[in-house]
């Protein structure tokens, strides 16, 4: 059945998931292969693009931790230039555009600006991560509670989170884009209450061909993220939840023989 949800002149703010094709929606692979401009993320997986029109225009916008290459407004610009010139234009974001993903400055510029457009929801690094790592993120009696945060701050600024909330000891967190403030994250988390010996595991390029986990405790948690670079994407996660070994860990499968 043809589709009549992309024509000219509109713009899809499409979720690209953490990286592996894979992990693409069938709706935002639809959308990639339909899209004469790609405006996209230095996050957005290599594989992801190969779906475009080899006619596509790309564009990388490549925002990276301190590696803003455009503004937000150069990038609200450029979107809905495209689109007032006619074009059908994907915004690839990674993971899912919900996220401390900027969808909403790039929605209402869109909208102010009279250009149609509409969100396709990807996986969040949070899931892909969990996923990776054989886990859930929250747990009967364990987690009741997941919440997502960013670590990020302005530079010059401090980190300005709840502390006392964040603490709570049936909590999981799912801290994004955190590395940088570690140290900081664990030191804040451990004054507000929650203990020392709480469960990290801190995971890297989730569902892509670097993939890599590492578990420890709370009080560890600056010395486990210091062999991470600047360029890898980074989600910590923090609680009881992600204690190894996991509940439903990738445990090896031990087939009974029958006599
Ligand atoms: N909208 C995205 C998040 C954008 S913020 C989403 O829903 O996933 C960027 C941060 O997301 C990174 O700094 C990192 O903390 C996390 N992240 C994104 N992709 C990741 C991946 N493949 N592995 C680990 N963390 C990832």
């Amino acid at each position: 059945m043809p589709h009549d949800d992309f024509p000219p002149a509109s713009v899809w703010l499409v979720g690209a998931g953490p990286g592996d094709p894979e992990l693409l929606t069938r709706k935002a692979a639809r959308l990639i292969a339909a899209a004469e401009v790609i405006f996209y993320d230095a996050l957005v997986g290599a594989g992801v693009l190969d779906l475009a029109s080899p006619a596509a225009e790309r564009v990388s916008v490549g925002k990276r931790s301190g590696r803003h290459s455009k503004d937000q407004a150069t990038i609200d610009a450029l979107i809905v230039a495209a689109a007032r010139d006619g074009k059908r234009v994907v915004r690839l974001k990674g993971g899912d555009p919900a996220i401390f993903g900027r969808t909403v400055e790039e929605a209402a510029a869109c909208a102010a600006a009279g250009v149609p457009v509409r969100i396709c929801p990807g996986i969040t690094a949070a899931s892909a991560a969990a996923a990776a790592a054989g886990t859930s993120l929250t747990s009967r009696g364990v987690a009741r509670r997941l919440t997502f945060v960013t670590a990020h701050a302005r530079a010059g600024e401090p980190l300005d989170l709840d502390w006392q909330a964040l603490a709570a000891p049936d909590a999981t967190l799912a801290i994004y884009m955190g590395r940088a403030a570690a140290a900081t994250v664990a030191q804040r988390l451990i004054a507000a209450g929650r203990g020392a010996d709480t469960p990290v595991m801190v995971v890297v390029n989730a569902s892509l061909p670097g993939e890599r986990i590492i578990r420890g405790r709370l009080s560890s948690l600056a010395f486990l993220v210091d062999t991470i670079s600047d360029h890898d994407p980074t989600l910590l996660l923090v609680g009881d939840a992600v204690r190894s070994p996991a509940p439903v860990a990738c445990a090896p499968v031990h087939v009974m023989a029958q006599s």
